[in-house]
């Protein structure tokens, strides 16, 4: 636990240390000199000391089986290793399934306002730790710090939400018939699993654990094992703010860890988000055991800019959507169809080129950082040159990012000019700063390329004026739409979610706001029938009624009303 505590201060302190660990455990040691063994040792000691432990019932624990090794977790900047994450077990994901079972006993018997005081705290111990926390993710995913630190106010956005849902939660009470009610009540589900991707270290797990929390869940999160240690740092301020244990945890590992949290039968649903494919597998394990699920997979995103769209307006926003994050974001641009070859449309493309070209490398505000790993770089680069065999102009070439900055995985933003419809760089998700432009004949042809994509998160129309962006909005396939706004992210109230039954989603609900309040509980329908419903004279209501109507003509058009639908015990 001390070690974990410190585990921050080092991040920030260490990263020479790291250098030089790195570096010496990278040299031949029979090749050194005799004077270093000591200091080999010391690097090597703090080199294992940056091996990531598990979070469970509020303690730092190693995993129960340490032969499972562990996975480099590597700065995309730099190629640096800064920590390392623990390979799982199915026993140290059964470990944290006993702690949440046993934490969901009192926590579910906490009230909701109880359990949303707690959910203050944590919001305001996140804005509070805001700048360390995007150091980490700005050290491990390698997005900008500006990016970093929206990459934690829109998760925190997830956890202001949820202080409402003392509002939002309480059920409905109807008297359905004279003297009985229906009242809905909403139960927590109990031990819920969420799996994440790297490129929001914050915000994606936060899509699900407060809203989860709230309800009366207990979460047990697996982080992706690029970018771990943002999630470890929240655990400490969950303890701070009062979290009990077993409440909230962390099993840290690769896909094993993923498909026990599907196939456990304590494991009452898992929220997944990332690549379509792992969408799909842990959508049809779950659906195999009938577990509750909701899986968010990839995307690609088009844009399309109408001759009469504010060029310098659009070509700033197109530019922030494709290249911002380095192109890692599910709701990025990634292609821009621009409807016919007047002047208009070239003066966009030029001045889209123009700003792109402007961007330089870096993690301050405004730059573009490095992609997450090596294969990253690589299938990038792959897509650019098969464009550029296949016939594609590319009209801004970030590979050249990548031979000038051999250290880390950088590339530069790209445009690409296609002429092929079937380019794959226009179908496949790329994830990274690639635009690909193609020019279309009319409405109707950029429609039918929106439409015919396999996914289904975002689509965004440029255009000054309203009919035009109806005309598209009420076209386009993708279930999250901008009208000039390149990443039309819904921010909250609005929930996030991309459209059921492609690529980008499987289940079949929004993974925040009241959908994932409904997701997260389980509606209990109590009819109700009290002492109430009899008169004073210990006679039931109705027939007392009933009586006083057949000696009051009067009254007869109430009484006589009957309710045909009642089961008021009657046969
Ligand atoms: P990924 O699918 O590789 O990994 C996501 C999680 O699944 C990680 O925790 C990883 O450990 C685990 N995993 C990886 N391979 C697995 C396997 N074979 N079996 C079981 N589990 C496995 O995704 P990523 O590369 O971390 O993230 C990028 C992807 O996430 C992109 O496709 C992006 O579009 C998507 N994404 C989607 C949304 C959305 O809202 N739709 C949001 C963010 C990211």
């Amino acid at each position: 636990m001390l070690h974990v505590l410190a585990f921050p201060k080092r991040i920030r302190s260490g990263l020479l240390p790291w250098k030089i660990t790195v570096q010496l455990r990278h040299h031949n040691t029979s090749a050194l000199p005799p004077w270093l063994p000591l200091p080999v040792l010391i690097c090597n000691l703090y080199y294992s000391s940056m091996s990531l432990k598990n979070f469970i019932a509020n303690n730092f624990v190693d995993t129960l089986d340490a032969s499972r090794g562990s996975v480099d977790v590597v700065a995309p900047a730099t190629g640096v290793v800064v920590a390392r994450v623990p390979v799982s077990s199915r026993d140290d994901l059964d470990q944290a399934v006993r702690a949440a079972q046993q934490a969901f006993h009192s926590w579910s018997q906490t009230t909701l306002k109880q359990r949303t005081t707690l959910c203050f705290k944590l919001k305001e111990l996140i804005d509070k730790h805001a700048d360390e926390l995007a150091e980490l993710i700005v050290l491990e995913n390698g997005k900008n710090k500006a990016e970093a630190l929206a990459d934690i106010a829109k998760g925190n956005e997830t956890t202001e939400w949820a202080t409402s849902l003392p509002d939002r939660a309480s059920g409905r009470v109807l008297e359905v018939s004279r003297g009985i009610t229906c009242q809905d009540l909403r139960k927590p589900l109990g031990v819920v699993a969420a799996i994440v991707p790297f490129n929001f270290p914050l915000m994606v797990p936060f899509w699900t654990i407060p809203i989860s929390l709230t309800m009366g869940n207990c979460v047990i999160l697996k982080p992706s094992e690029k970018v771990p240690s943002t999630m470890m740092r929240v655990c400490e301020l969950m303890i701070q703010a009062g979290y009990p244990p077993g409440v909230f945890q962390i099993v840290h590992g690769t896909a094993d860890v993923v498909t026990g949290m599907c196939d456990h039968p304590d494991i009452a649903a898992v929220t997944f988000v990332g690549s379509s494919n792992v969408a799909q597998i842990v959508a049809n394990r779950c659906r195999a055991v009938n577990k509750r699920f909701l899986a968010l997979g990839g995307a690609k995103n088009h844009l399309v800019a109408l001759d009469d769209c504010d060029i310098s307006m659009a070509s700033r926003d197109i530019v922030a959507s494709a290249f911002g994050c380095a192109g890692q974001r599910c709701m990025a641009a990634s292609v821009l169809l621009i409807v016919g070859t007047g002047s208009a449309q070239t003066s966009l493309l030029s001045e889209i080129v123009d700003a792109a070209s402007k961007l330089v490398p870096g993690q301050a505000a405004g730059q573009i950082g490095p992609v997450i790993d090596a294969a990253s770089k690589a299938k990038i680069i792959r897509y650019i040159t098969e464009s550029e065999q296949g016939g594609a102009q590319i009209l801004l070439d970030g590979r050249t990012w990548a031979e000038t900055k051999t250290q880390g995985n950088w590339v530069g933003p790209t445009v690409i000019l296609h002429t092929n419809k079937a380019d794959a760089a226009l179908h496949d998700e790329i994830f990274g700063p690639v635009l690909s432009v193609y020019v279309c004949s009319d409405w109707e042809e950029a429609i039918e390329i929106e439409n015919a994509n396999p996914y289904g998160n975002a689509a965004s129309i440029y255009t000054e004026r309203g009919a035009n962006a109806e005309w598209f909005t009420s076209r386009f396939r993708a279930a999250m739409l901008g009208v000039n706004i390149g990443i039309p992210v819904p921010r909250e109230p609005f929930s996030f979610g991309g459209l059921y039954g492609t690529r980008s989603k499987f289940g079949d609900v929004d993974i925040t706001g009241d959908a994932a309040m409904d997701f997260f509980s389980n509606r209990i329908k109590v009819t109700s029938k009290w002492s109430s419903s009899y008169s004073a004279t210990g006679k039931r209501a109705r027939e007392a009624e009933a009586s006083s109507s057949s000696s009051s003509s009067a009254s007869s058009s109430a009484s006589t009303f009957v309710d045909k639908a009642s089961f008021d015990g009657k046969i």
